[in-house]
């Protein structure tokens, strides 16, 4: 599992400058999606050899609590008891405040691992900083500029050492696909666990560990294994499964990035949330394969049916890679069909894309619409081969391949998604330069 890093600090101190260099790697990936809205509070990241998520509480002051939205509170405040590290902001420019040390406080009661940051430290004297903030009784300071970058990597590699470098899991090929239920609250998540895996043979379900670990449900319908990972904290109780949590988003976000396949509940009854996007963009982000659920489809009329088709066309229409379901977990309808999807998008996530049909497929693309000249550059593409799974990574050779605009990346994305007929997971392709 990914580790948690949870920024705080007063406003103006860096956090979104921090976040957004913390996570500038995977952004690039996911950059000009035509109608992605991202929630600019929770990302991945990767620095050195070192994965993990990273969540900003921009927004939130742990201490000032009048004025503020009162979801958002929560959300900052289960941050901070979630977090496996957390990252505490302060200005070297300005020096300690009173609003600092009662940050410090704060975060002191949480017992999370707790590093102090200074930031914009750029051309401040190491024993200045480290003489300014020792009062607040947390240590050396680690010094970094979260414009300039500098200090970043050992700040990742500090804060991180005693985590285990995330090594993909081995054994998973034999337990199925792994799925991830999630979305907003009251959405009906828990009822569609219990119509997918209630009825059916539940293998293990009251799994120890600590909260601190994801819970995996492995179960088995019509004849085939799958491994559910847990976003809610769910218990069994008799013979259904309830949630005992509230809605967590950095639980949500761990079971995503943990999932093969994730799956998106909606609910017809209501308009779709910034909420729900921001969830959406971040399993695009994560390359998670995708099926989307819209729930409640009992509840409404066919003139609401209508409205929510139209909202989710215009509000999500950068899912438009994965199957989309209208069913009633109440009920029970639809759930089969989903399971169809969850099981073609876990093959398209997974699939063998073998180099000579890739290289073909490459250049017919290349004859049918070649790149466009940018200024001398010619960009010329040779051959590809395949570079990952889940999602796939399609790594394509040539020379000026930095010259080739994104709409041309998403052309050739959409080529190999319908060459290979990879319904229900985003791909992703990566140039490489021949100098
Ligand atoms: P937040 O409110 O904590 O999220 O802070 P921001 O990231 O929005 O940064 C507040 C201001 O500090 C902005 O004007 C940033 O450009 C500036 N800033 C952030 N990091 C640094 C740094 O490392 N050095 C300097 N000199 N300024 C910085
Ligand atoms: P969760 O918070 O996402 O796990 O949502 P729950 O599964 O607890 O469901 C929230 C509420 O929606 C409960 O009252 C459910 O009975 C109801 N609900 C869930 N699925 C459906 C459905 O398909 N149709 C209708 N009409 N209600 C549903």
């Amino acid at each position: 599992m990914k580790p948690t890093i949870v920024l705080v600090g007063r406003p103006n101190v860096g956090k979104s400058t921090l976040f957004n260099r913390l996570t500038r790697t995977r952004d690039a990936l996911v950059a000009d999606l035509p109608g992605l809205t991202r929630d600019r509070h929770y990302g991945i990241g990767r620095v050195g050899e070192r994965d993990y998520l990273v969540v900003d509480t921009a927004g939130f002051d742990p201490v000032a609590k009048v004025g503020i939205m009162h979801e958002m509170a929560q959300q900052a405040e289960r941050a901070i008891e979630e977090a496996d590290v957390l990252l505490f902001l302060v200005d070297g420019r300005t020096g300690l405040t009173p609003h600092d040390e009662q940050i410090a406080a704060r975060l002191r009661r949480s017992g999370r691992p707790l590093y102090l940051v200074v930031n914009k430290a750029e051309g401040l004297r190491r024993e200045v900083v480290a003489a300014e903030f020792h009062a607040l009784g947390l240590g050396a300071p680690l010094a970094v500029s979260a414009t300039h970058g500098d200090g970043v990597t050992q700040l990742v590699e500090e804060a991180l050492a005693s985590f285990p470098l995330d090594d993909e899991p081995a054994e998973e090929a034999t337990r199925g696909p792994r799925i991830a239920i999630v979305g907003r609250p009251n959405v009906g998540k828990s009822t569609l666990i219990n119509g997918l895996v209630g009825e059916e043979r539940v293998i293990a379900f009251d799994l120890p560990g600590t909260t601190r670990d994801a819970i995996e449900i492995p179960f088995e319908r019509g004849g085939r294994h799958y491994t559910l990972i847990d976003t809610a904290g769910l218990r069994r109780r008799g013979k259904v499964f309830e949630a005992v949590e509230k809605f967590s988003v950095i639980k949500t976000l761990q079971a995503v990035e943990q999932a093969n396949v994730s799956v998106l509940v909606l609910d017809a009854a209501q308009d779709i949330a910034d909420q729900d996007a921001h969830i959406a963009g971040f399993i695009l982000e994560a390359g998670r394969a995708l099926v989307v659920v819209v729930n409640k489809w009992d509840a409404v009329d066919d003139y609401r049916r209508e409205l929510v088709k139209r909202d989710i066309e215009r509000k999500l229409g950068f899912l438009s890679f994965a199957r989309f379901h209208y069913v009633s977990a109440l009920k029970g309808s639809g759930l089969s069909a989903v399971m169809k999807s969850v099981d073609a998008a876990y093959a398209a996530a997974m699939a063998n894309l073998s180099t000579p049909r890739l290289t073909r497929v490459l250049q017919a693309a290349v004859t049918k619409q070649a790149p466009p000249r940018h200024g001398v550059f010619r960009p010329k593409l040779r051959y590809a081969h395949q570079g990952g799974s889940n999602p796939p990574i399609v790594v394509i050779h040539g020379s000026a391949l930095e010259h080739i605009p994104t709409s041309y990346t998403r052309f050739l994305e959409r080529t190999f998604i319908e060459a290979f007929r990879l319904k229900g997971t985003p791909l992703r392709i990566q140039f490489k330069t021949a100098h």
